[in-house]
């Protein structure tokens, strides 16, 4: 077990505070900082023993990226069984996400698509770094968030008879024609039909439809409809990408508002966008974005739309595994997020360390108090808030108690069996 240094993204979405107070910088930070990563990522390793703390990857003495790490030992770090399995690589990548705006609205591909689409782009020659690139990775990207803070997002078909009543509320002409579609056939098949008219508008189309469901939205919070908060992120949206067909797209996802600790999952064709908050994110390492709008980027509609899952229901809350101080979520082969809390203590009696019931290679960070974290093999480590250590595969089992209280952190590994 040792320190991990990650890097602090800076895209323009980012809070001015969240990542800096916890990582115990200047608050407000110069610039908005969006994301810490932990992981091996190829565009952002993150450091081992290292004495730097900003974003650069190496040069100092003694610093090693997780990536020269796991490629030294593969053995070690993950293990026999999970170095075949992974190809040697860390399969996830951990984030400390912290957004002041919206993020773009995007869906991202199952593992046969990931690797169908790595396969045609590099067989045409798409340069991995091309704006029109869509699968710069073999992987999929499933994806977690358990909010720290309250957390505001788009996730999600809404069911349809729910989108209906939403649009009858809006009560917009422009787009009654529409709802009466939908009305029609209230199901998947009704949401994608809808969802390609949509997303295939021309231009001045979109620009004649967004500002009237603008309007729609305003009077609807004027008389406070039922659905104020789904009328307040349109105008949002609306007034940040105003000839965006993103802003009519999202009038079909469940708008989600996450408690502190609630967790979201976004599985393959899930259409999410994370609009305010800051939670931790665990993902598969992979960049596979396909975008859906609300973004300067590049949409590619065809391949959307054959990775959207239009399949409508509640949002992708997840529940988790365990009654006492951990919690584990495991949705996905590739990750595993283990949310460690411990409270102010009752009593002064020396808290029991709770196994993690991981294994593999780890990664742990503390965003409140600290804890101690134990191997098997008799090592200790503390980590403390804002700082996060790697816990290869040859440490064994670990277990975790909290030493500052109240401690929250989190444990990020594979989702195979231990
Ligand atoms: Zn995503």
């Amino acid at each position: 077990m040792e320190v991990l240094r990650g890097s602090v993204r800076t895209y323009t979405w980012g809070s001015r505070t969240h990542l800096a107070e916890l990582l115990g910088e200047e608050v407000p930070s110069p610039h908005p900082q969006a994301e810490l990563w932990l992981g091996a990522h190829r565009d952002e390793p993150s450091r081992l023993n290292g004495h730097g703390t900003d974003g650069g990857t190496g040069g100092t003495d003694g610093v090693r990226t997780l990536t020269d790490v796991l490629a030294a030992d593969p053995l070690g770090t993950l293990g026999p069984a999970r170095r075949e399995r992974w190809s040697g690589r860390l399969p996830y990548l951990l984030k400390v996400l912290a957004a002041e705006e919206p993020l773009s609205l995007q869906a991202h591909p199952s593992a046969e698509q990931a690797a169908a689409g790595y396969a045609r782009e590099e067989a045409a020659g798409v340069p991995r770094t091309a704006a029109e690139r869509n699968y710069p990775d073999p992987l999929p990207k499933p994806e977690i968030l358990c909010a720290l803070t309250e957390f505001h997002a788009l996730a999600g078909f809404r069911p349809a008879d729910g989108t209906v009543r939403l649009l009858r509320a809006l009560d917009v002409r422009a787009l009654d024609h529409h709802t009466e579609l939908l009305a029609a056939q209230p199901d998947a098949d009704g949401l994608r039909a809808l969802f390609t008219t949509w997303i295939t508008l021309p231009q001045r189309a979109v620009d004649e439809l967004v500002p009237a469901l603008l309007e729609g939205c305003v009077a609807h919070v004027r008389e406070r409809g039922d659905f104020t908060a789904e009328a307040r992120t349109l105008l949002d949206l609306g007034e940040r990408y105003p000839g965006d067909a993103g802003v009519l797209a999202a009038l079909l996802l469940n708008r989600v508002s996450l408690a502190p600790g609630q967790c979201l999952y976004q599985p393959a064709g899930s259409p999410h966008s994370y609009l305010s908050g800051c939670g931790v994110e665990l993902m598969a390492n992979s960049d596979n974005v396909l975008r859906c709008g609300l973004t300067p980027k590049h949409v590619d509609v065809p391949e959307l739309l054959r990775v959207l899952d239009f399949a409508p229901g509640e949002p992708p809350l997840l529940q988790g595994d365990g009654t006492g101080a951990v919690t584990r979520y495991a949705p996905s082969e590739y990750f595993s997020l283990a949310r460690c809390a411990f409270d102010d203590a009752d009593d002064d009696a020396p808290p029991d360390p709770v196994a993690l019931g991981v294994e593999g290679p780890r990664i742990a960070i503390a965003v409140a108090g600290s804890v101690r974290l134990r191997s098997a093999r008799g090592q200790e480590h503390v980590v403390a808030r804002g700082t996060a250590a790697w816990v290869p595969a040859c440490d064994g089992p670990v277990t975790v108690e909290p030493v500052e209280r109240p401690a929250l952190a989190f444990v990020a590994a594979d989702g195979l069996c231990p």
